[in-house]
């Protein structure tokens, strides 16, 4: 039985009443089914993307185990290690602790690459409880023995599937070898490939394992739509959608995705002298960089963010509205994270993608990926009809192109539950008005 409300979770006091005040009623999905097992102790490997709720689902019964069983922590030592992708990442899962553990006594610190390590070393120096950190970072410290592993009892990896993209699998290795093996291992996931679930196999026990929508499909709730466009109409037809999301009343917040680092820097920069405040964050920037312009997004200051895949990761902004895959990612389960960014929290969103000439292939391994055609969008005025139908030809195995659809500049089709399956096609997608395409403004 899953429970339907925070309250029937055998969570301590102090959590309850930070649920309370954070007005959570209800929990989500992989809150509801993974919370139970954790309580329990078990192991556990989700499969479960960025938005549905996941820090919380781990972040609870560590607290709930921390404040329960309160224990002096040796020096340099910490009884939870989380592991993540990237600083952002890291700094978001931090907050979320601190939030939920609000009321909870326990102690916490941040370990990530890009800033000066002192103020680390010395946070480490008396222990913690909770250790969020990055793996090349973490290591060094290790290295230099200003940080203990020995006495870890939860280890957290989180978004797997991104640290391993990113190279890091040699260092979550070796960070494993240094656990103690008596501990509570969460594997967590957005895809669960065959590489992801034999690393998992290494480091979980007979885990519970929890999977929230089914692998590697897109999330719920986000409207996506592909628009099929030369090259050098990516920029006016961005406009266009800019344009329309300074009307809207909600979601204001746009985050488009560029898939190089210059690429992004230069699209900022014009989308500013068009009039568009934007900001670009990537790999290059500073930490502090990176937070003021996350800072000035939060705020609305400069409601465009252009961003790489990398730096994206972590931003758990709630008011993103549409998110522009302005070059297509040329890995498919990049595509599903970059769409996660909107969407979240319960909220709607929506996601378009730019697919030039060069990226129909790509197009094609996302659809394959997401099991369903990503519906076009063509009610504006650089649609180029041939490339979508190459797009068919190409789906279809080289087969004779589907009845164009005379050019009609058609109500792009909103897929609004992003997985509702592989059946649709575009005829039926193309049919149907967009309630927030710039058609319907
Ligand atoms: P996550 O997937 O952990 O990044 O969480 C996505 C967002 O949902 C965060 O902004 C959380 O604050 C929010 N959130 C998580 N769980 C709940 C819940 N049960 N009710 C309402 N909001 C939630």
């Amino acid at each position: 039985m899953t429970p339907t409300e925070f309250e029937a979770l055998p969570l301590a006091a102090p959590l309850q009443r930070a649920l309370r005040e954070l007005n959570y009623q209800t929990p989500s999905p992989v809150q509801a089914q993974a919370i139970p097992l954790l309580l329990e102790g078990r192991d556990l490997l989700g499969c479960a993307q960025t938005g549905t709720g996941k820090t919380a689902s781990f972040a609870l019964p560590i607290l709930h185990a921390i404040h329960s069983n309160p224990r002096q922590v040796r020096p340099k030592s910490c009884r939870t290690l989380v592991l993540a992708p990237t600083r952002e990442l890291a700094g978001q899962v931090g907050k979320s602790f601190t939030t939920y553990g609000q009321h909870v006594r326990f102690r916490q610190t941040l370990i990530y690459g890009g800033v000066g390590q002192n103020p680390q070393v010395s946070a480490m120096r008396g222990g913690v409880d909770v250790l969020v950190a990055t793996p090349g970072r973490l290591l060094d410290l290790i290295e230099q023995r200003a940080v203990d592993l020995s006495s870890v009892e939860f280890f957290v990896l989180d978004e797997v599937d991104r640290m391993l993209d990113m190279g890091f699998l040699r260092d979550v290795k070796r960070i494993v070898s240094l656990l103690p093996s008596n501990r509570q291992s969460l594997f967590f996931s957005a895809t669960l490939a065959p590489n992801i679930v034999e690393l998992a196999q290494t480091i979980l026990r007979n885990p519970a394992r929890v999977s929230i929508a089914p692998e590697t499909t897109t999330a719920e709730r986000i409207e996506q739509q592909v628009c099929f466009v030369d090259r050098e109409s990516k920029k006016p037809l961005l406009e266009q959608l800019l344009r329309g999301q300074a009307d809207a009343v909600e979601g204001k917040l746009t985050i488009v995705f560029s898939r190089t680092k210059h690429g992004a820097n230069k699209l900022a920069k014009s989308l500013c002298a068009a009039g568009f405040p934007a900001d670009a964050i990537h790999g290059n920037k500073s930490q502090a960089q990176r937070e003021k312009a996350l800072e000035r997004f939060k705020k609305g200051l400069t409601p465009v963010l252009v961003a790489t895949d990398v730096a994206a990761r972590g931003v758990d902004v709630k008011d993103v509205g549409l998110v522009v895959n302005f070059d297509l990612p040329n890995e498919p389960e990049a595509y599903v994270h970059r769409i996660g960014r909107t969407g979240r929290a319960g909220a709607d969103g929506r996601a378009v993608s730019f697919c030039a000439d060069d990226e129909l292939e790509y197009l094609r391994e996302i659809e394959k990926v997401i099991k369903m055609p990503v519906p076009r969008w063509d009610d504006h005025q650089w649609h180029h009809e041939a490339l979508a139908e190459r797009h068919l030809r190409i789906k279809t195995g080289g087969g004779k192109a589907p009845q164009s659809q005379g050019g009609r500049r058609q109500g792009g089709g909103g897929n609004r539950r992003g997985n509702n399956g592989g059946t649709r096609d575009y005829s039926n997608a193309s049919g149907r008005q967009n309630r927030r395409g710039p058609a319907s403004r």
